[in-house]
């Protein structure tokens, strides 16, 4: 749509910027229309449900306003994809909206670059999208498909099923503290916080995985209380929590204390771990693969009848700390 205020029409730079950095044939045979049309079309895979989510990355609110225009991309791309993994969804698609003060050829290319890269790492081809002129504004809206009834759902749980995490968790706190120059850490270990927080590796081979074992999950955005929460407000139950459990990285223990390190596991966002619920049969079968490491998951706690989320050992309630980030 052509702005209202402004005589704007669409001119050959925003076409040229959309062919030059935006138009790539990525050779997916279910994209029968890509980039290029009004609307896209694609082939869904037979007999799944096509599960789809959006997410917006604003300048100065979403990532420090400096930020390398390639790891601005690869954030954006790499967080959306995480909600695909938390539906237990294979990526498909992904659409575009891009909001630039100004077209910046060398800005474009590194975007450009990072946002590929990153696409091809998942296998999601980029499929169309919208090019606009205003303050730094990154929209992405992923597609995937789940078999019908083995989507993963926040409001699957039961009581007494057991509580899983994927990963380690706090380390994208410690990555925002590092990236604002807020935390101090060596080398390796700055480095190392630095990628959790720009390359989340979103958990789609264990979101495939727990199509079959977990009856709820959710990705972990704005810390484990707040995100467990929600599994437990759709799922109308409350949880136990061992947080002595909770999975931190040697790189966080190094850095912070253990009680600042299990702070940031419990209410530190950007994690993008996978928080998921399975009964018991299931929850052995995964207990037993997490210690022989065939799989990257920590049992941490379980649902229960009830309101809140309480310490298993302690009896402590949680629920103060449970609100997580809100914009608003
Ligand atoms: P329309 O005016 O019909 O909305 P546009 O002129 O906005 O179409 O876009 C032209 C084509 O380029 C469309 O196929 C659109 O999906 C695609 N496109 C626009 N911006 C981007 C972008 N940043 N990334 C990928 N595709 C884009
Ligand atoms: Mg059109």
């Amino acid at each position: 749509m052509p702005p209202r205020f402004k005589n704007n029409t669409k001119n050959v730079n925003e076409f040229g910027i959309i062919k030059e950095y935006f138009l790539r044939d990525s050779g997916d045979e279910s994209v029968l229309r890509g980039v290029g049309d009004d609307c896209a079309v694609v082939l869904p895979p037979k007999g799944q449900s096509l599960v789809m989510s959006i997410d917006t990355h604003v300048a100065g609110c979403h990532f420090p306003e400096n930020t390398d225009a390639n790891l601005i991309a690869s954030r954006a791309l790499h967080c959306a994809v995480s909600d695909l993994a938390a539906m237990g969804a294979e990526p498909l698609w992904f659409t575009l909206a891009l909001t630039i003060p100004s077209a910046d050829q060398a800005w474009l290319k590194s975007f450009s670059e990072g946002l590929f890269l990153c696409a091809q790492h998942y296998g999601i081809s980029l499929i169309g999208g919208d090019t606009t002129r205003g303050p730094l504004t990154i929209s992405i809206q992923v597609h995937g498909a789940v078999p019908e009834k083995s989507t993963l759902l926040r409001s699957g749980a039961s009581a007494g099923d057991q509580i899983f995490v994927t990963g380690t968790l706090g380390d994208g706190r410690a990555g925002l503290d590092v990236v604002l120059g807020l935390l101090e850490a060596d080398e390796h270990n700055a480095g190392y916080f630095r990628k959790k927080y720009y390359q989340p590796q979103a958990r789609v081979r264990s979101g495939l995985l727990l199509r079959y074992l977990a009856s709820s999950c959710i990705d972990i955005s704005d810390g484990l209380l707040a995100d467990l929460g929600h599994i437990c407000t759709a799922s109308s139950l409350g949880a136990r929590l061992d947080a002595s459990r909770l999975p931190l990285s040697q790189e966080l223990l190094a850095t912070v204390s253990t009680r600042t390190a299990l702070e940031w596991a419990l209410t530190g966002g950007d994690d993008y771990q996978l928080c998921f619920t399975a009964n018991k049969e299931n929850a052995e079968n995964l207990k037993t693969q997490a210690r022989s490491r065939v799989l990257d998951v920590t049992w941490i706690g379980e649902m229960v009848e009830g309101k809140g989320i309480f310490d298993l050992k302690t009896g402590q309630d949680y629920g103060a700390r449970q609100a997580g980030f809100s914009h608003f």
